[in-house]
């Protein structure tokens, strides 16, 4: 397949490239993305020097350069499938300037079906979140049927492109697949997320603020369990479908952050809490079994192990403790 992966030098998305470049050797394709604070082209490390791959430093929402990489004018070859990781991520980003959310999430998307749909590309993946559900409470869990009812502008972003790229399916049978994902954890997140936040702190000896009580429950999916979903749905999903991914892994961000303190040997009078943040969703949780059941998907990291394993690689990467 000759795919393009868009925000590839991202958290997600470049587990994905490397992802595809250990499993599919004979893939190839084109890595899109602006390189905002959150992407770094030092993600990239599995594709440089390949002479298969290529690296576009570019907008989504540019429609003209969209127009030529997927026409194959920028790589010799038109895209079979696109794989969409490029977004704005961050919640609280969102609440403080929901601007660039809207151009890139939901402007960038639709740039990016609109073309897809001009060059009959065959396959469209959506990687969406479990936040475009909104808030649980202590029961139950949200299947692919649960209504949209987002809470912060990141989620409003997140579900109108969802709805973008659904009815590009029922329109003009665009061939779309939404994943929806749980939270995600590994090495290469940006410091400013939960998890990463509280290691980084904690390894400076620093405060580790946590929002609120700390009672917000969330489930937590490893990063290369969320790629080979994501693979699955690419080569074995059907057009029009939604496929929800947890890993039935809750954990309260209180919990979470004494248990990385814990295996930081630290003290948890590091912990701060800090006011809450407006429309905070008190819990997500997800029903994954449509994936589990038709693709024959289920989450394999044990979560002690995949939380070690990224705690160890933060002690080892100084250089991606910063946050700007
Ligand atoms: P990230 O913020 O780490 O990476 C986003 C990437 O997109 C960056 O490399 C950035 O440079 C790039 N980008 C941003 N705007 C762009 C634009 N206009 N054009 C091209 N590239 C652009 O995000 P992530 O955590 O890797 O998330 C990837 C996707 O997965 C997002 O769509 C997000 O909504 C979704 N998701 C994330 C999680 C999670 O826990 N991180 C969970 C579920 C779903």
């Amino acid at each position: 397949m000759h795919l393009l992966i868009t925000g590839g030098a991202g958290f997600i998305g470049s587990h994905f490239v490397r992802y595809i470049v250990n499993h599919h050797p004979n893939d190839h394709g084109v890595v899109l993305d602006r390189l905002t604070y959150a992407g770094s082209i030092d993600h990239l490390k599995a594709i440089a020097g390949q002479a298969n791959w290529t690296f576009i430093k570019g907008d989504i929402a540019d429609a003209p350069l969209v127009s030529s990489i997927l026409s194959g004018e920028k790589s010799g070859k038109a895209i079979d499938a696109i794989v969409h990781f490029a977004a704005e991520s961050h919640v609280d980003r969102s609440i403080k300037e929901p601007h660039p959310f809207i151009r890139t999430n939901v402007v960038g998307t639709h740039v990016l079906l609109e073309n897809a749909r001009r060059y009959g590309v065959k396959r469209f993946i959506q990687i969406s979140t479990d936040e475009v559900y909104g808030a649980l409470g202590p029961e139950g869990a949200f299947s692919e049927n649960a209504p949209l009812s987002p809470n912060n502008p990141y989620a409003a972003s997140k579900a109108s492109a969802d709805l973008l790229a659904l009815s590009y399916w029922r329109t003009y049978r665009l061939p779309v697949i939404i994943t929806r994902s749980a939270n995600n954890y590994g090495p290469h997140q940006h410091p400013e997320k939960l998890i990463p936040l509280a290691i980084t702190r904690a390894l400076a000896d620093e405060p580790v603020t946590i929002y609120g009580d700390g009672q917000q429950i969330r489930d937590w999916v490893h990063v290369e369990d969320h790629c080979r979903a994501i693979d699955l749905a690419l080569r074995k999903g059907e057009s029009g479908e939604i496929y929800n991914i947890g890993a039935n892994n809750e954990w309260t961000n209180l919990e979470l952050v004494k248990l990385i303190l814990k295996l930081l040997n630290k003290d948890e009078s590091l912990i701060t809490f800090v006011a809450d943040r407006p429309g905070h969703d008190r819990r997500y949780a997800i029903d994954s079994t449509k994936i589990r059941t038709r693709l024959g998907w289920k989450p394999a990291k044990n979560f002690l192990l995949g939380l070690k394993e990224t705690i160890n690689w933060y002690r080892n990467h100084p250089n991606d403790r910063r946050l700007d």
